[in-house]
């Protein structure tokens, strides 16, 4: 097995990008959000920190073959900032706002699934991992952010080891992401499959909340939300996505 190289430290132009950013009150910091690995569920990843990372209490994560592999919100928030630095300091980046000045930052990505001002759900892919920016090959460069600064990074509420490099299997998104059926009064059918061919497994009530687990693309449903191809997986089934209000258009958790 290849084991993870170092990567080079990508932050240089943060300073520029963030200009002036001073906390004038001194309010204390709200306790962090549960966040999770920034991976969908059960994959597992070597993350390494090193003291002259910068910001030094960032980490860079790798996996085999993790070029182009899933990057998910660490935690539900709202997108902040989708950059595109080119092949200066993060490269691609985005900065998700959880609220309570929390924030996380996930850098040198190749794709961007978001925009600006758009709610995400933890465990939703927000892009896929690469190596813009100032990067010796593919990684993700992640950080927690309070207030402003970087801080020590925990998973679960456990701190990942400083300094050096660990394994790390990834919660995220393992319980699903909530949404709540909205057909104006019917049941929702639950099918085997993400067409409405597939065969029934089930109903779930108008009302009712379902925990979605991933996701797969099939038949068009008109519904409550508009139309879309999405079919959830709650369960063991799927259900068309277009009755779910889950705060998004796009998908609310990874690809199953
Ligand atoms: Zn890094």
């Amino acid at each position: 097995m290849r084991m993870p190289t170092r990567r080079l430290a990508a932050v240089a132009a943060t300073a520029a990008a963030v200009p002036a950013f001073v906390a004038l009150s001194a309010a204390p910091a709200l306790a962090a959000p549960a966040f999770q690995m920034p991976f969908p569920c059960g994959q597992t990843w070597s993350g390494q920190t090193r003291s002259d990372h910068s910001p030094a209490n960032a980490v860079d994560f790798n996996r085999d073959g993790d070029d182009g592999d899933a990057v998910t919100a660490a935690a539900s928030g709202t997108v902040a900032r989708v950059e595109n630095l080119g092949t200066e300091s993060y490269g691609l980046w985005i900065e998700i706002d959880h609220g309570g000045g929390w924030r996380t930052r996930y850098a040198h990505l190749s794709g961007e699934f978001v925009s600006v001002g758009q709610g995400v759900a933890a465990g939703q892919q927000i892009g896929t991992l690469g190596t813009s920016g100032k990067s010796s090959g593919p990684h993700l460069h992640f950080e927690e952010r309070s207030n402003g600064s970087a801080v020590k990074i925990s998973f679960n509420g456990a701190q990942v080891l400083y300094w050096g490099s660990g394994n790390y299997t990834s919660g995220n998104g393992c319980a699903g992401a909530p949404g709540t059926v909205h057909t104006g009064g019917i049941s929702l059918t639950v099918r085997t499959g993400p067409h409405t061919t597939d065969g029934s497994l089930g109903t779930v009530p108008n009302g009712g909340t379902v925990f979605i687990t991933c996701y797969k693309r099939g038949s068009s449903v008109a519904g409550t939300y508009g139309t879309s191809d999405i079919w959830d997986k709650v369960g063991s089934g799927y259900v068309a996505d277009s009755y779910l209000y889950t705060g998004s258009d796009q998908p609310v958790a990874p690809a199953c």
